[in-house]
C-alpha cells in the first residue's frame, strides 16, 4: 500500500490497540509466528514501520511469551525487524472480565443500541479499570524508553480510561483516539451507573482529538458528554470541547479499506477461477449469487436477513431457485453465551428454511460458517450479484467497501442497511431497513430485478466514492488532524 508521506508526524508514535499485530504460537514443534490478520492491522503495520514506533497490544499467542523479552518487547516483523511490539499479559480473569465481560459484554452491545443485552457487573468493571491501568502503565513505559513527547494513538472502546491516565503522567503527550464503534445517544449511556458513565467520559477527555465514524457519532458523543458533565463546554464551530481548563478536539473521519489491494486481488488469476467455480456451483445459467459476509454477530442482523428471505420465498413462489444465497459468517467471540446462542439459532433457521424451500437442483442458502481469507473473500466479492448488508448497528462496515473495490467490472449492486456507518458515504447503494422484514424482502427483489444499465450506473458512482476515499486518505485526515490538535496544543500553552 503507497503510504501517505507522514512529513508532520514529528513525534515518537506509539500506538495501542487490543489486538497484536503479530502472534506468535506453538506449531509442529517449533514456534510460528502470524502476520497481522484484518484489514485495519495490515493498513496501520506499514505506518509503524516507516516512523520505527511501538505498538502496545494485549498478547493473545500461546508462544507471545517465549519470544518476548523481561518488558514483553519483541522486534517485528520477524524477518525485517522495524519496530517494536510491546505486549501486555493479562490474566484469565481479566481476559474474561475486561475483554468478554465489560467491553463486549457491556460496552459493545450499549453502543450498538441493544440495550436489552446490557450485562454490567462490579467485577467486570474493575476488571475494565485494572486492564486499562496495565496498558496505561505499558505505554507509559514505552514513552520513558525512546524519550521526548510521544503520539499515543488509542485504538477503540476497549481502552475509554486510557488517554486521563497517560495524560497525567505524560502531560506533553498527544493523544487521540479512534472509536471504531457508533457511540450511543445519551438516554441509552445513560444506562451505566454513573460513576461508569462519569469515568468513561473523564477518560476519554484525556484525548486531544477524539475520532468517530461519522456525525451522528460525533454528536452522542458530545451530547453524552452535556449530560454527564454538565460543566463541559462545547464550541460547535471549533468542534472542541472545553473541561477543566483542557481542550479536546472531535472528528469524523470514517474508515476505509485498501481499495487497490482488493482490486489487484480481485483481477488475479486464481480470484477469476475461484469465482468462476463459485458461479457454476451456485449461480448457474440465469440464477443469481447473492451474497453475504459478517462475523457471526447480533449486530450484523443475520436472523432478520433470513427472515426477509423466508417472506419472500413465501409471499413470491416465483422466486424460489432464482438465486441462491451464500452467506459467510465467521464465528465470533463464541465464549459469550449470546453469541453461541446466535450461531445456534442461525444454523437451525438455515435448516429450516433449506429443508422447506430446496429443490431437487437448488439449495437455497449456503453457509460458510468459517474464517474465510481475503483470497477466497475476493472471489466470493466478484462472483456475487448482488451483496447484502443488514447490520442492524454498525461502526462503518468494511464488506460493503471491500465489495465495491472488487467490483472491478463495474456491475453488481450493493444492498446497504440504513443503519451501517458506511450508508452516509455509500448514497448510490439500494438502502434498506433490516427491521422492517417485508421492505426487506421487497428491496432484495428491486436488487435481483434491477436492470444492467441502472446497476452500472450505481457501480460506477459507489466505485468513485471508495476509490477517492482509501485507507491512506483516512490515515493521513487523521494523522494531519492529531499533529494539528498538538499544534494548537503548543500555541495555547504558549499564550498561557
Ligand atoms: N473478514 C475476513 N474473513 C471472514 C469474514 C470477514 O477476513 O471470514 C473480514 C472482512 O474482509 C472485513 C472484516 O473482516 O475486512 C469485517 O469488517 P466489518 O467492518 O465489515 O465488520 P466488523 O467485523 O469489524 O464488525
Amino acid at each position: 500500500m503507497p503510504l501517505p508521506n507522514l512529513p508532520y508526524l514529528d513525534r515518537p508514535l506509539i500506538l495501542l490497540s487490543n489486538r497484536e499485530p503479530y502472534e506468535h504460537v506453538h506449531r509442529g514443534g517449533g514456534i510460528e509466528v502470524r502476520p497481522p490478520a484484518g484489514g485495519l492491522v495490515s493498513a496501520l503495520d506499514p505506518i509503524l514501520r516507516r516512523t520505527h514506533g511501538t505498538w502496545v497490544a494485549w498478547a493473545s499467542g500461546n508462544a507471545d511469551r517465549t519470544v518476548a523479552d523481561d518488558f514483553g518487547r519483541v522486534s517485528v516483523p520477524p524477518e525485517d525487524p522495524a519496530y517494536t511490539l510491546r505486549r501486555v499479559w493479562l490474566s484469565e480473569d481479566d481476559v474474561e472480565g475486561f475483554y468478554l465481560g465489560f467491553a463486549n459484554s457491556a460496552l459493545w452491545p450499549l453502543c450498538h443500541l441493544f440495550v436489552s443485552m446490557v450485562d454490567v457487573r462490579r467485577s467486570n468493571w474493575k476488571s475494565y479499570v485494572r486492564a486499562n491501568a496495565l496498558f496505561s502503565a505499558a505505554v507509559v513505559q514505552e514513552a520513558e524508553r525512546i524519550g521526548g513527547a510521544p503520539m499515543v494513538w488509542v485504538h477503540d472502546y476497549h481502552f475509554a480510561l486510557v488517554p486521563a491516565t497517560i495524560r497525567r503522567t505524560i502531560p506533553g503527550a498527544l493523544i487521540h483516539q479512534f472509536w471504531h464503534i457508533p457511540f450511543p445517544p445519551p438516554d441509552v449511556f445513560g444506562i451505566l451507573p454513573l460513576g461508569v458513565q462519569g469515568a468513561l467520559i473523564r477518560g476519554l477527555l484525556g484525548n486531544d482529538l477524539m475520532e468517530f465514524q461519522t456525525d451522528g457519532y460525533a454528536r452522542n458523543f458530545v451530547d453524552c458528554l452535556s449530560r454527564v458533565l454538565p460543566d463541559a463546554r462545547f464550541d460547535a464551530d471549533e468542534a472542541r470541547i472545553e473541561f477543566e481548563g483542557r481542550a479536546t478536539r472531535v472528528g469524523v473521519f470514517p474508515i476505509s479499506i485498501d481499495v487497490a489491494e482488493w482490486a489487484r486481488l480481485a483481477a488475479l488469476p486464481r480470484t477469476i477461477e475461484m469465482s468462476d467455480t463459485l458461479r457454476q456451483r451456485y449461480a448457474p445459467g440465469a440464477r443469481q449469487l447473492v451474497v453475504s459476509v459478517d462475523r457471526m454477530d447480533y449486530t450484523k442482523g443475520i436472523v432478520r436477513r433470513l427472515r426477509a428471505l423466508e417472506h419472500m420465498w413465501r409471499s413470491e413462489p416465483e422466486r424460489r431457485g432464482t438465486f441462491t444465497m451464500l452467506l459467510v459468517a465467521t464465528p465470533s467471540r463464541t465464549d459469550i453465551p449470546v453469541y453461541a446462542r446466535l450461531e445456534h439459532d442461525v444454523l437451525d433457521q438455515i435448516v429450516r428454511l433449506n429443508d422447506e424451500f430446496r429443490t431437487l437442483d437448488w439449495t437455497p442458502i449456503v453457509l460458510v460458517h468459517d474464517n474465510v481469507d481475503a483470497d477466497l473473500l475476493a472471489a466470493v466479492y466478484r462472483a456475487a450479484d448482488v451483496c447484502v448488508v443488514s447490520s442492524l448497528q454498525d461502526g462503518m462496515n468494511l464488506v460493503a467497501k471491500e465489495f465495491i473495490a472488487c467490483r472491478t467490472n463495474g456491475t453488481g449492486v450493493l444492498v446497504l442497511s440504513r443503519f451501517a456507518g458506511a450508508a452516509d458515504e455509500l448514497s448510490s447503494a439500494l438502502p434498506v431497513n433490516p427491521f422492517f422484514i417485508d421492505a426487506f424482502a421487497d428491496t432484495l427483489g428491486v436488487a435481483l430485478d434491477m436492470p444492467a444499465q441502472e446497476r452500472a450506473s450505481r457501480m460506477a458512482q459507489l466505485r468513485h466514492r471508495v476509490s477517492n476515499a482509501t485507507i491512506e486518505d483516512w490515515l493521513d485526515s487523521i494523522l494531519s488532524a492529531a499533529e494539528a490538535a498538538g499544534r494548537t496544543l503548543k500555541a495555547d500553552a504558549a499564550a498561557l
